[in-house]
């Protein structure tokens, strides 16, 4: 096979795995072997630039900037749809219909993805262009980030037509969502309201690497173009299923309307188990001829309609706004309400978000308010129903100092929170900054939880993390429920944690942004607090990964003289602050500039081990064998073309010990 071939042989092969993870969630190789293929191509198309494709899968990654989103007017235009609340509605839908139509009418039920609506063009089986609805005569070219989402194929399969559209909805599933907004937290940053803004906002990142880390997902629901090969929108369903495409299994063929209704509720009870959000059912014309007679009016097409769920919603008292303060000093109101049913739980609390969206709803404690539940981890209050409100009401005043330190709150340019930025003796923010300080992924300090650490605030006994290096057993003994042994854990947890290495610590600080994967980068690049103290913000910058938000937010930390002074303690008191010994005299230029492959299995260390030695040495590991390939670290069961392509490239092959003997 020539490298021509090579190239794509396996970009086909990735495209089928893609394809099967993605699409049809039945992935048939290991996430690890995935990345081997897809470095393996890498590193051909990097050598083998003649053969670059804008739709090869290595690009899925993205990497591109846009700093304009150009505007694309749309060939075919996106409607909207027509809204129904009610099944008599409906009814009166279907009658107009069939005074319109010859014959009888059959459906397409599917349902209401709640996202951001797109429009794919391919051309000769590849995707050429991605772009938003925006107005529905033009929207905005987004193909660089779209190209990152895996279930959206570059290249399709099988008998499709030479040019057309295809729409559907970028979605953000409920478990992807709930995940970065997790991460967000532990990088002190505010989540992200709900998964339709945030999927819709993904699309309109400059930077389409960015877009690549988001867990997309892309729904399609319609093709539209000359001389289509089908003559129903169910079988349309089918065939974009056939070329590659992701769409849901949900949809169903209906040929009466009892039919139609029978969907209806069943989706309506049952579409809380589905993993994405959607917000009705969209019932469409199935035969094509029928469509085009019904034809379309000046905003949706006659042929379909949609049935909105209705949101769950139930009324009750906003007994009082509270204001709660969070690790990062962030500001959020709190409705508390009248314990309400609602979609299955009793409610007893909403978010109002912040001050902005108090004033719009002019939301007064006292009135008589709307909850919804939507994909939102806790309800929101949508209205005021005002025809219940006391006269005698008087508009919020929201809170000028922090509900806990009495600190004057302050609102930066730009930002819709407020902050109580009394960062060290503001109670929730120590508690959270600590709580954070402990945790698995931090220090690990076992013997100490949570709910301890928000008590011996309370009771004064610790006031930062340093002061946790202080304490005595004598005096957490007195404290609630607290045995001699459990006592004797705690202090011991903390005493072993000064082993973490400085990494961990770095990350522990909960300096904002700095994440467990930026605490990795500073610390290797630095290798002591000194010298991130010392960095300047440019400095910080020029390191890899390392932005502008990041480098402010280090800079701003360590300006402050308290953190310093904390920092300072952690010190003194024996913990990491600086790459260990080991790890120093581990780094050595041994094998500097010499690049590895590892293949098969090992006796004395693990595959990742290997790895780690080898980069701890200098060296560069890549997943496959090439003419840049310096040596390759062969174990047992090695498979037999890694070995004769190493053999034709005069590649050194040596074993495991002969590999240690190198780095000894
Ligand atoms: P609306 O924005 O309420 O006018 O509803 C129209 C939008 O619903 C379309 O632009 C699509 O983005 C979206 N939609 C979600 N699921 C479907 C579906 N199965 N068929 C058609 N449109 C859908
Ligand atoms: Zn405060």
């Amino acid at each position: 096979m020539n490298t021509e071939q090579q190239i794509h042989t396996l970009r086909k092969e990735l495209r089928q795995h893609n394809y099967n993870y993605y699409v049809l969630d039945q992935p048939k190789i290991s996430d690890y072997d995935f990345d081997m293929k897809l470095k393996e191509l890498q590193e051909l198309e990097e050598k083998h630039p003649e053969f670059y494709d804008p739709n090869s899968p290595t690009l899925r990654v993205g990497g591109q900037v846009t700093k304009n989103f150009a505007t694309v007017v749309h060939e075919h235009r996106m409607y909207s749809l027509s809204n129904s609340y009610s099944k008599e509605e409906l009814e009166d839908w279907e009658v107009r219909i069939k005074k319109l139509v010859e014959g009888s009418v059959e459906y397409t039920c599917e349902l209401k993805y709640d996202g951001a609506s797109i429009s794919l063009t391919y051309e000769n089986g590849e995707l050429v262009r991605a772009v938003t609805r925006g107005d529905g005569i033009q929207g905005d070219d987004v193909t660089h980030n779209v190209k990152t989402i895996r279930s959206v194929p570059l290249k399709l399969k099988g008998d499709f037509p030479p040019k057309f559209d295809i729409r559907g909805e970028i979605v953000l599933p409920y478990e992807g969502f709930a995940k970065m907004n997790a991460e967000r937290v532990e990088n002190g940053e505010e989540p992200y309201a709900n998964p339709r803004n945030t999927a819709s906002g993904s699309l309109k990142l400059q930077d389409s690497a960015e877009v690549s880390k988001r867990p997309l997902d892309c729904l399609l629901y319609s093709i539209v173009g000359e001389n289509l090969p089908f003559s129903t929108q169910f079988e349309g369903l089918q065939k974009a299923r056939d070329w590659g495409f992701k769409v849901p299994q949900e949809a169903k063929l209906a040929t009466s309307t009892d039919a139609v209704m029978k969907y209806l509720e069943y989706w309506d009870v049952h579409r809380h188990d589905l993993p994405y959000e959607t917000d009705g059912v969209v019932i469409k014309v199935n035969n094509l001829n029928q469509q085009d007679e019904l034809g379309y009016t000046a905003k949706s097409p006659r042929w379909a309609m949609a049935y909105k769920f209705k949101a769950e919603q139930a009324s009750t008292k906003l007994e009082k706004i509270t204001y709660q303060v969070g690790r990062t000093g962030a500001i959020t109101p709190v409705a508390n309400l009248a314990p309400v049913q609602l979609a299955g739980t009793i409610v007893k609390r909403a978010s109002l978000h912040n001050a902005d969206q108090i004033e719009k709803l002019d939301v007064r404690e006292g009135d008589e308010v709307f909850v919804e539940k939507g994909g939102e981890i806790i309800p929101k209050i949508v209205a005021v129903d005002f025809t219940k409100r006391d006269p005698d009401s008087e508009p919020t005043n929201y809170i000028a100092e922090c509900p806990e330190c009495g600190t004057e709150l302050v609102r930066k340019e730009g930002e819709a929170q407020h902050y109580c930025p009394n960062y060290n003796h503001c109670a929730p923010q120590i508690i959270g900054r600590i709580q954070h300080f402990i945790s698995r992924k931090a220090m690990d300090i076992e013997g100490l939880g949570g709910e301890t650490v928000a008590l011996l605030v309370r009771e004064n006994l610790i006031e930062n993390y340093a002061d946790l290096y202080e304490l005595k057993k004598e005096q957490i003994l007195p404290l609630e429920r607290m045995a001699e042994k459990s006592a004797e854990n705690l202090i011991n947890g903390i005493q072993q944690s000064k082993e973490v290495p400085f990494e961990r610590v770095l990350f522990a600080l909960g300096i904002r942004y700095v994440g467990e994967t930026v605490a990795k980068k500073l610390a290797k690049n630095y290798k002591t607090i000194e010298a991130i103290e010392a960095a300047s913000q440019e400095d910080l910058v020029s390191v890899d990964e390392i932005g502008e938000k990041i480098a402010e937010s280090v800079v701003d930390f360590f300006a402050v003289e308290e953190n310093r002074a904390i920092v300072n303690r952690l010190k003194t008191n024996g913990l990491q602050l600086a790459i260990s010994e080991e790890e120093l005299a581990g780094q050595t230029e041994k094998l500097n500039g010499n690049t590895f492959v590892i293949s098969g299995v090992f006796e004395k260390v693990s595959r990742s081990d290997l790895k780690k030695m080898i980069e701890a040495n200098g060296g560069k590991v890549t997943g496959s064998i090439s003419a840049k390939t310096n040596y390759l670290v062969a174990g047992e069961n090695m498979g037999p073309s890694k070995l004769a392509k190493a053999e034709k490239l005069g590649t050194h092959i040596i074993s495991e010990d002969e590999f240690l003997a190198m780095v000894e």
